[in-house]
C-alpha cells in the first residue's frame, strides 16, 4: 500500500477520450492506480516527485519486438532480409542459451526504461528467462514463445508442449505485469494446423496471438506461388483471423486484405523503422488500415533490425515515412502518431481499459519528459505540446519512468536494474555467441 504524488507537471498529455492536455497538473497514484488528476492536496502521498519543467504522458507501448535480440545489435547490417536471416541471424539464434536471453532481455529492459517505454510485446525463445528479467525490470510485458513447426508434425507436437509449458509458467508466476501471449511466427513457417491450434488456445485463455504477416514483397510473392493465394486471404480461408490476432508488419496488403483484417477485428503492429532498414520495398498502408477502423500500434521489431528499441525515434520516423510516401504532410499528424504509441497500442493489445492514457482508474504507467532542454524549447502552448513530443523530443529527454506506480527511473537513474553489470554481461554473451 503506497502512494505517489507527481506534482507541478508543466503539462500533462492525458491521451484521454478528449485528448486533453493539462497545464500545471498533478497526478495522485495509490497502489499502482491513478486516483486523481488535477490539483490533489499535497502531503497526501508517501512520496512525491516535483515535475516542474516536465511533461507527463502515458508510458509508450511497443507492440512488436524480440527483446533478447538486443544481443545481435550491430552484428549484421545492410543485408538482404533472407540472406541476413539465413546466414547471420538463424545460426546465432541456434546458439542462444537461457542465460544469454535473460541478459539480452535485461539489456532491452534498461533501454526501454531509459527511452520511456513501459509496456511491450515480445516473441522469442527461452521465454521463462525473459519473463524472469521482466519481473526484475518492473516493466509490463506481453510475452509469447515463438512457435515454428516448419510443417512437420513431430515438431508441431513439441512446439505445442513448449507453448503449454510457458502458459503454465506464466500462470504460476501470477504477476499482473506479465501477460501470456501466443506467438506462431508466420504463415510461411507455421502449418495451418498449428495456426488453428494457436488461435483456439488464444481464444480459450483470452490472450493475444502475435504473428508476422506480409513483411516483404518476396514473402507475398513466394506465398502466392506456393499456395495460389495471398497471405491474408489464405489466413481467412483457414479460419485463423480473429480479434485476438496482433499482426506485425502488414506491409504488402491489398485493399481487399485490409478489409478482411478489419472485418475479423485483427489488430496490427506497424514497424516502420525495421521495414525501412530491411528495405521491405513498400510502405504499410497505415492510413487505409486506420480508415478501416483497425486498431494499430507501433513497434520497433527486434534490435537486430532497427537497431534500437526507441519509440520516440519510431514515432518521428513513422510520421515522416508516411508524409514522404504520400506527398502529403497532413496524412498522419503528430496526434495520430502519439495515439499509435499510447492508447492505440493499448487498443491493439485489448488493454485500453488498463493502460495507454492518464486517466483515473487506470494503472499508473507514466513517463516524465524534460521540457527544459534546448531541443524542446520554446513550447507555445497546449496545442503544440504533442507536436513537440513527436517531432522535437528525443528519448534522451525522458527523465522519469513509472510502471504500475513504481518509479523505475528518476533523473535518468534506473532504480530497478544494475545497468553496469548488465552491460558487462551482455558484452560477454555477445563474445561467446560470435566465437563459438
Ligand atoms: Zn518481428
Amino acid at each position: 500500500m503506497s502512494s505517489l504524488l507527481i506534482k507541478n507537471c508543466d503539462w500533462a498529455v492525458t491521451q484521454n477520450e478528449k485528448r486533453e492536455v493539462l497545464r500545471n497538473a498533478s497526478i495522485l497514484i495509490r497502489d499502482g492506480e491513478i486516483k486523481e488528476i488535477g490539483r490533489p492536496a499535497t502531503g497526501a502521498a508517501d512520496a512525491e516527485i516535483d515535475a516542474r519543467g516536465k511533461i507527463a504522458l502515458p508510458g509508450l507501448i511497443n507492440v512488436h519486438t524480440h527483446l533478447s535480440m538486443t544481443l545481435f545489435r550491430g552484428f549484421a547490417d545492410d543485408m538482404q532480409l533472407q540472406e541476413w536471416l539465413e546466414r547471420k541471424i538463424w545460426p546465432l539464434e541456434a546458439k542462444l542459451t537461457g542465460e544469454a536471453c535473460y541478459y539480452g532481455a535485461l539489456l532491452g529492459s534498461a533501454e526501454m526504461i531509459l527511452s520511456g517505454t513501459t509496456s511491450f510485446v515480445d516473441m522469442y525463445f527461452h521465454m521463462e528467462d525473459v519473463a524472469k528479467a521482466i519481473v526484475e525490470s518492473g516493466l509490463r510485458g506481453f510475452l509469447a514463445y515463438g512457435t515454428i513447426d516448419l510443417f512437420d508434425e513431430a515438431r508441431a507436437r513439441s512446439e505445442r508442449q513448449n507453448v503449454e509449458k510457458f502458459f503454465d509458467f506464466v500462470t504460476k508466476l501470477g504477476n499482473s505485469r506479465i501477460r501470456f501471449a501466443l506467438g506462431p511466427h508466420a504463415p510461411y513457417t507455421c502449418s495451418p494446423e498449428i495456426l488453428q491450434w494457436s488461435k483456439d488456445f488464444a481464444e480459450k485463455h483470452e490472450a493475444i496471438l502475435q504473428i508476422h504477416i506480409a513483411e516483404t514483397r518476396r514473402e507475398q510473392a513466394d506465398f502466392q506461388k506456393q499456395h495460389g493465394t495471398r497471405v491474408v486471404e489464405y489466413l481467412d480461408k483457414i479460419g485463423v483471423l480473429s480479434k485476438n490476432m496482433l499482426a506485425a508488419h502488414c506491409v504488402w496488403l491489398t485493399k481487399g486484405e485490409v478489409g478482411l483484417l478489419a472485418k475479423a477485428g485483427v489488430r496490427v503492429a506497424h514497424c516502420p523503422v525495421s521495414n525501412m532498414k530491411l528495405a521491405s520495398g513498400g510502405v504499410a498502408p497505415l492510413p487505409e488500415m486506420l480508415d478501416a477502423g483497425i486498431a494499430v500500434g507501433l513497434g520497433t521489431d527486434g534490435a537486430a533490425s532497427n537497431n534500437s528499441l526507441d519509440m520516440f525515434e519510431t514515432m518521428k520516423i513513422c510520421a515522416l515515412l508516411h508524409k514522404a510516401h504520400r506527398w502529403d504532410p497532413t496524412v498522419l499528424n503528430a496526434q495520430k502518431v502519439l495515439d499509435l504509441a499510447t492508447i492505440g497500442g493499448a487498443r491493439a493489445l485489448g488493454a485500453e481499459h488498463d493502460i495507454g492514457s492518464i486517466e483515473v482508474g487506470k494503472r499508473a504507467d507514466i513517463i516524465l519528459v524534460n521540457a527544459r532542454t534546448p531541443r524542446m524549447m520554446p513550447i507555445y502552448g497546449k496545442d503544440t505540446v504533442v507536436s513537440d513530443l513527436v517531432y522535437s523530443a528525443s528519448s534522451a529527454n525522458v527523465d522519469t519512468t513509472i510502471v504500475d506506480g513504481s518509479v523505475l527511473m528518476e533523473n535518468r537513474e534506473i532504480r530497478s536494474l544494475g545497468v553496469d553489470e548488465i552491460l558487462s554481461k551482455t558484452q560477454e554473451m555477445a563474445s561467446q555467441l560470435a566465437s563459438g
